[in-house]
């Protein structure tokens, strides 16, 4: 039983209907001008306009990438590359995905100034920092939509307004709310956006970069300088022979969400609150992370005392249910998640969080089985904890190891 969609899903039997088509036939190259390649770009085309309607945008302002991971990349390091090689200034949040952050944190070993803003305790950052962090030299604001790891849902449109009134150009990372979440670019003043098509029942190693249009006074995509060079497809922004199926997939993938979305949305928000509610009162110790209501339709994310979140992983494993401790990325790491400790959490209770995300695909039974399941295997973990309560313990900072005294 499958519980860990943030981490990828399954993809939509109709999307792989319509890849399986397009991988037989559509083989043409999208650039070639034979018929051929006429109707690979014509597939190519459709599935802009069709991308971009998803996202209340024009079908020019839409870039296919290999992935959420290329597209953070290419928003990130294109805007600031465009304005200047070394020494200007970014925003972004302690809670950014790894593809933010690392980037971000490369920027600064450029010479590019990063100021990473603090969360609250359900990890919303504050939008007095925000203003306060901007300089002269601010040419970036990157916030993710909402986290993979705690659900919580940034205030996007305030943020939005903000870098307008500044006159900075804003970026959100929204792989995780894209398909789940009412997206509109224009209220939001959101300049450019990243989405992924296997966080939405498509397939892996396709995303997208919307990038708005700037008008007479940035230009058109003037302000994003590209990072793969090469034959300029995409308009000069994203060189790369486009692969058609996979985009047509991402493209069948938007339109399944938009009209499943808003379905989907109060579907999931029930087990949701069911989980979280069925947990927290029938198991001691343990608490929600995230934010109560300002969270994803799909997420939960809760933390038990005393037992580590990877042996509880393990054990539900053996019972045939797939759940994750965070990011998939920092699962297989010792590392503490930044997402957790950002939001005020001592290391060791950093290690006992469980997320549980859903999708199309979940049952009401897959999860009358988790809740019949997961209890047995907290009781039988701390038993065999030694973390108990009343023990005394301490973490010793480099391996974040438990040392006994
Ligand atoms: C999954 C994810 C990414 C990376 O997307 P890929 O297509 O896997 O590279 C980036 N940001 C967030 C918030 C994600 O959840």
């Amino acid at each position: 039983m499958y519980l860990d969609y943030a981490a990828s899903t399954p993809m939509d039997p109709e999307v792989v209907n319509e890849m399986m088509f397009h991988l037989k036939g559509t083989f043409g190259n999208a650039s070639s001008l034979h018929s051929y390649g006429q109707t690979a770009h014509q597939i190519l085309e459709q599935s802009r306009e069709n991308v971009a309607l998803f996202l209340n945008a024009k079908p020019n302002e839409i870039y296919f990438t290999s992935s959420g991971t290329e597209s953070d990349n290419l928003a990130i390091k294109g805007v600031v590359f465009k304005q200047k090689r070394t020494g200007g200034h970014i925003i972004t949040s302690k809670i950014e995905h790894h593809a933010v952050f690392h980037t971000c944190q490369y920027l600064e070993k450029l010479g590019f100034d990063v100021t990473y803003l603090d969360v609250d305790k359900y990890g919303v950052v504050d939008l007095n920092e925000l203003e306060d962090a901007i300089t002269d030299e601010t040419m970036l604001i990157s916030i993710m939509f909402a986290n993979n790891e705690i659900g919580t849902i940034e205030p996007i449109k305030e943020i939005g307004k903000i870098a307008k009134n500044h006159d900075i150009i804003f970026h959100t990372d929204a792989v995780q709310a894209f398909g789940k979440l009412p997206i509109f670019v224009g209220e939001m003043n959101i300049d450019l956006l990243s989405a992924s098509a296997h966080k939405v029942y498509g397939p892996k190693g396709v995303g997208l970069l919307y990038i708005r249009e700037k008008g007479e006074k940035l230009g058109s995509k003037k302000y994003v300088e590209p990072i793969l060079h090469g034959g300029g497809h995409e308009r000069g922004l994203r060189s790369s022979t486009e692969n058609i199926p996979g985009i047509a997939g991402f493209s069948k993938a938007v339109e399944l969400c938009r009209q499943n979305m808003s379905k989907e949305a109060k579907k999931l928000t029930g087990f949701r609150d069911h989980i979280i509610k069925e947990i927290t009162e029938n198991i001691e110790d343990v608490y929600l992370n995230g934010h109560p209501t300002q969270r994803l339709p799909n997420n939960v994310n809760l933390g038990f005392r005393y037992i580590e979140g990877e042996s509880i992983v393990l054990s539900l494993n053996e019972e045939g249910i797939a759940v994750s401790t965070g990011s998939a990325c920092s699962s297989k790491s010792l590392q503490p998640s930044h997402v957790l400790l950002s939001i005020g959490q001592k290391p060791e209770e950093a290690h006992g969080s469980l997320r549980i995300t859903t999708g199309r695909f979940t049952t009401e039974d897959d999860i009358e089985y988790f809740l019949e399941k997961i209890p047995p295997v907290i009781t039988r973990l701390r038993e065999m904890s030694p973390l108990k309560k009343g023990r005394n313990y301490m973490f010793n900072k480099k391996n974040l190891k438990p040392q006994f005294h």
